[in-house]
């Protein structure tokens, strides 16, 4: 299923905000979603963006409401839905109101320690994931050297929390699914759930990001099954608009539990069978039943099925993907390049690459370009610049298919890699 640039920008927060729930309950787009609850005695905020949106979501929040803001739930710890708290806390001191609660998972505490430790890490690599809107060039937006932290710590596996505010009552559960420390919100009041990246809409849940630790598809589908409990009427995803009625909110939440069970128990079914990754991803490729392919619901916006399959091995699985002991410490891919060049010219790799190439190959073709790339010291000059331009061509012909941001990201980063290899050549 297609998605177009409005898809995209309405993904990452650009929608305007938007009242519900008898005007009481509101949603800002910031990257990430701000969801708020106003009480009679002050405001409930779900989760407050990246740091860099802080004064926007303070803007928008103060046309909805001018109450104190008196509790700030994180859904989870990722630095799009934590750290734009900036704007509230100052507004705080400045007013002389208390500072408001914040009410986290314990494992939040571990993830912004894990953040410190490698700061570098993972500012490459978001600029990586998230090159073609532009990270790269900010400095650091996803530091964690100052946090928000909480005041309120929820403990253990089956941590939940109650608590009432001007008569409204908030109740928080949670359960693993994109983290290990994701909380999901229900204010029965409201008929409102604020589910942070356990939903986003639309996309495939984000397990098995190719970039990220992993991820847990066995309990995003439990997580489903209770919200769904609820007979919810809206829900407040992490990412992307508001969804509502009660039809909506059942087939958003159903849909994701059954594609949820479906990628875990197939996957633990071929294991029980014996089966090796390799064996494993492809037989699950030509199974992809159409009914999720094809929903509205489960677009591979931002995660996608096949970085699914991943994640329900590796929740089982060491990093051994074949079963063939070549690949248990393989030598290194430019020597084995090397030895393929010693056996039969480039040009013979080249002309098949083409070959591949102009019958649609993509795949194959970029394995056989790589024979050349990979082994450049034994490639005449302008064979490796054929090559080059050729591999450049087939990832941009891929990243035009890909729906999934992640994926078509990495494909760009291939080709700026390419654009600057070529440049060196050619100088
Ligand atoms: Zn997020």
């Amino acid at each position: 299923m297609d998605i177009t640039t409005k898809d995209m920008n309405d993904f990452f927060g650009l929608f305007p905000p938007k009242s519900f729930a008898d005007g009481k309950c509101y949603i800002i787009g910031a990257f990430g979603n701000v969801g708020a609850v106003e009480t009679n005695d002050g405001l409930v905020l779900v989760d407050v963006a990246p740091r860099q949106y802080h004064k926007r979501i303070f803007t928008a929040l103060r046309k909805f409401s001018t109450k104190p803001v008196k509790y700030i739930i994180y859904s989870h710890g990722h630095f799009d839905h934590c750290f734009g708290y900036v704007s509230i806390i100052k507004e705080a001191e400045e007013k002389g109101w208390d500072r408001p609660d914040v009410i986290a998972h314990e494992n939040i505490l571990r993830r912004f320690e894990k953040y410190r430790r490698l700061e570098k890490y993972h500012v490459w690599l978001n600029s990586q994931q998230f090159s073609s809107i532009g990270l790269k060039t900010q400095k650091n937006p996803v530091s964690a050297r100052e946090t928000l932290n909480p005041t309120i710590v929820l403990k253990g596996n089956d941590a939940h929390h109650e608590f009432t505010l001007g008569n409204t009552t908030f109740e928080v559960f949670h359960d693993k699914g994109e983290t290990d420390d994701s909380l999901w919100v229900w204010v029965p009041d409201k008929k409102t759930i604020f589910a942070g990246d356990l939903v986003m809409n639309p996309s495939f849940p984000n397990i098995g990001n190719p970039n990220k630790v992993q991820r847990y598809p066995y309990d995003w589908a439990i997580a489903m099954e209770k919200m769904l409990e609820k007979d919810a009427e809206f829900i407040v995803p992490g990412h992307g608009k508001l969804i509502e009625g009660k039809k909506n909110v059942k087939e958003a939440l159903s849909i994701r539990a059954e594609a949820m069970h479906f990628i875990h128990d197939e996957v633990v079914k071929r294991l029980n069978e014996g089966k090796w990754f390799e064996q494993i991803y492809h037989e699950m490729m030509d199974i992809y039943p159409a009914k999720f392919k094809n929903h509205e619901f489960l677009r591979d916006t931002y995660g996608c099925y096949r970085f699914g399959i991943h994640a329900a091995y590796r929740l089982y699985h060491g990093w051994y993907n074949t079963g063939n002991p070549t690949d248990l410490f393989p030598a290194r891919s430019e020597e084995i390049a090397k030895e393929y060049l010693h056996v039969s010219l480039p040009e013979k790799f080249l002309e098949h690459g083409k070959e591949l190439y102009k019958r649609g190959k993509l795949q194959l073709a970029l394995h056989m370009l790589d024979v050349l790339i990979k082994g450049k010291e034994l490639v005449q000059k302008n064979l490796l610049l054929e090559a080059y331009e050729i591999k450049a061509k087939i990832l941009k012909e891929k990243a035009r298919e890909e729906i999934s941001f992640i994926a078509r990201n990495s494909y760009y980063n291939g080709i700026e890699e390419l654009k600057m290899k070529i440049e060196e050549l050619k100088s």
